[in-house]
């Protein structure tokens, strides 16, 4: 029996949902597993041809309305991001950035014209975006950051740095948050602006498939049409990120389920003590807790998908399901890569490299202690942050 099939997941999805999950999978299986490797292995990643693809594909800002995008379900949007992460959480990173965080940033914060101008082309991968929001001395407390853009004339100048930016050096536009006087704002930043310089950064042990860069705004100058009109104050970036965890709750339960996937197939076929490892009680007793983990996760996504989809969810039930589902899948990927033994260690099975993304994964779009910080308050009443 295939793991998913003990919760019937299936069962809660539509046709057209099966549909989508299929085509992306198919695309991962034909052209991007066969890759992943040396991707991974080189820290390199084909970043703009990959962004032309998955335009095509339509998973590029997928669950937004207009302005080129598919417009589709929240369960939609997470079985492509559950499919992308099943072959590398650096893959879905691409696909979550640029779809949730820059896009959706323009797409809710923008004017007319900047939606015009970028969404369009962001949808069919011909121009990539980043999302700078956490600073080299400010990631879970963005409130404290210190790139600033003050008003000289008609103009703004920005000033900082930020750290840690997906698609940062591959992209075509970064959305950067700063403080002014009137609050924080976001700003569209084409690259090339003059003082404005993005710097891959090196020596990564996890999500090598994916692009992470340094952005330095040396005495950035912009016009006014740069700025997000509609944003002002933190919950403008902090409203992206809530997006973009959404999409981690499926995206995580992907990296689990091919890392148990690989696991059952291994104990299957490997024999120790002159019988398959998966008929030995041990192995089955990991493999039933991991299905029964994998099950849940699953079907707190489709709920959850369901409730966006409904236009009730709340920022605390994104949390948690964040929360659980990635410290569960990284959990599944340590206990699969015992499994395995010594070939867990290898890039042979994508299980260690799914286990060292999922390091990532747990710390970016709000780290596990953050999130568990968030249902704290929300269960007392107390906030615990500072
Ligand atoms: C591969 C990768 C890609 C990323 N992509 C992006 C991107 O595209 N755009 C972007 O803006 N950012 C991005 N990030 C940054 C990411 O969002 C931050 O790393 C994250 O918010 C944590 O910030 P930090 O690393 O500064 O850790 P810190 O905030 O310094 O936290 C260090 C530790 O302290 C804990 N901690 C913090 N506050 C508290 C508290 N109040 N109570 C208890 N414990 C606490 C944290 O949970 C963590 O364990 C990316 C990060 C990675 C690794």
């Amino acid at each position: 029996m295939h793991p998913t099939t003990l919760f019937a997941v299936d069962a809660l999805l539509t046709e057209e949902e099966r549909e989508i999950r299929s085509a992306v999978r198919r695309v991962c299986d034909r052209e991007l597993r066969p890759n992943l490797t040396t991707w991974f292995e080189e820290g390199r990643i084909p970043a703009r041809e990959l962004a032309r693809r998955f335009g095509e594909l339509g998973v590029l800002g997928m669950h937004l309305e207009g302005y080129g995008c598919a417009g589709l379900g929240a369960v939609s949007y997470g079985l492509a991001c559950l499919e992308l992460e099943a072959a590398d959480s650096g893959l879905r990173s691409l696909v979550s950035v640029q779809g949730s965080l820059a896009m959706y940033a323009i797409w809710r914060y923008g004017s007319e014209e900047q939606k015009n101008e970028w969404l369009p082309a962001m949808a069919a991968g011909e121009r990539i975006g980043c999302f700078g929001l956490t600073e080299p001395d400010f990631g879970s407390d963005p409130a404290g950051m210190r790139t600033s853009a003050k008003r000289e004339g008609g103009d703004w100048v920005l000033n900082g740095t930020k750290m840690w930016i997906t698609n940062g050096s591959v992209s075509d536009v970064a959305v950067v948050w700063a403080q002014t006087e009137e609050g924080i704002r976001g700003f569209l930043v084409p690259a090339g602006t003059p003082g404005f310089t993005a710097t891959d950064l090196r020596h990564k042990v996890s999500l090598r498939a994916s692009v992470t860069s340094e952005l330095v705004l040396d005495s950035v100058r912009l016009p006014q049409e740069a700025v997000l009109p509609g944003a002002l104050g933190l919950s403008g970036p902090l409203r992206c990120l809530n997006e973009a965890r959404f999409g981690i709750v499926f995206g995580a339960m992907g990296a689990a389920l091919d890392c148990l996937e690989t696991a059952i197939a291994y104990a299957g076929e490997r024999e120790v003590f002159g019988r398959p490892l998966a008929s030995f009680q041990l192995t089955q007793d990991k493999l039933a807790d991991m299905a029964l983990e994998l099950g849940k996760g699953l079907l707190l996504a489709v709920h959850l998908g369901r409730l966006k989809e409904a236009g009730t969810i709340t920022p605390e039930q994104v949390s948690a399901g964040k929360l659980n589902n990635v410290r569960e899948a990284l959990e599944i990927a340590r206990t699969c890569r015992t499994i395995l033994g010594a070939s867990g260690i290898t890039l042979e099975y994508p299980v260690i490299r799914h286990a060292v993304n999922l390091e990532s994964v747990l710390t970016y779009e709000g780290t596990s202690e953050i999130h568990a910080l968030v249902l704290g308050k929300a269960l007392t009443g107390h906030a615990a942050f500072a």
